[in-house]
C-alpha cells in the first residue's frame, strides 16, 4: 500500500480542536499544494454526526473561501472528527486558524436557509443538522483552536 500521511499521525498525541499542516505536495510544474487537517473533535473520544458534518461541509465550503484565497477543496474526514482542506501554494497555518475561527463564528450565528440544500444541488439533502453544527461551532470556539504540530508514530510501532 502507498504511504498515507494520516496513518503516520499519532492520533493519541494531538489536542483538538486544531489546525495542522498535514502535508505539502510539489506538482510536476513546480507549484506547491498545501493540505490542512482541520480537526474539530478529539480523535477516538468524540465525533460529529453525519448530518452535522454535512451541514458544516456546506457552510465551510462557501464561508472559508470568503476568508482565504487558494482553496481547492474542503472534504469531511471519514472518521467524522474534522475536515481536510487542500490549498494552492505555501500557506500559513496561523492564517488558516484565523479564517476557520471567523467561519465558526459565522456557523454559530447562522440563522437563515442553508446553501445548496435541495434535491437538485445536494446528494443527500435530507441529512443535515444545523442545530448540532451550530453547537459544535460554539464548542470549538469556546475550547479555542490551536496550531498543532504533526506528531508522528515512530517507525515500527504502527499496525501497517
Ligand atoms: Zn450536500
Amino acid at each position: 500500500m502507498a504511504k498515507v500521511e494520516s496513518f503516520n499521525l499519532d492520533h493519541t498525541k494531538v489536542r483538538a480542536p486544531y489546525v495542522r499542516v498535514a502535508g505539502k505536495h510539489l506538482t510536476p510544474s513546480g507549484d506547491t499544494i498545501t493540505k490542512f487537517d482541520l480537526r474539530l473533535a478529539q480523535p477516538n473520544q468524540e465525533y460529529l454526526g453525519t448530518g452535522t458534518m454535512h451541514t458544516l461541509e456546506h457552510l465551510l465550503a462557501g464561508n472559508l473561501r470568503d476568508h482565504l484565497t487558494g482553496i481547492i477543496d474542503i472534504s469531511p474526514m471519514g472518521c467524522r472528527t474534522g475536515f481536510y482542506m487542500v490549498m494552492d501554494g505555501e500557506q500559513n497555518p496561523e492564517d488558516v486558524k484565523l479564517a476557520l475561527e471567523k467561519t465558526l463564528v459565522f456557523v454559530r450565528d447562522f440563522d437563515t436557509v442553508l446553501p445548496g440544500v435541495s434535491e437538485l444541488e445536494c446528494g443527500n439533502y435530507r441529512d443535515h443538522n444545523l442545530q448540532n453544527a451550530k453547537d459544535w461551532a460554539r464548542k470549538v470556539l469556546e475550547q479555542g483552536l490551536i496550531v498543532q504540530e504533526t506528531v508522528r508514530i515512530p517507525d515500527g510501532v504502527s499496525s501497517q
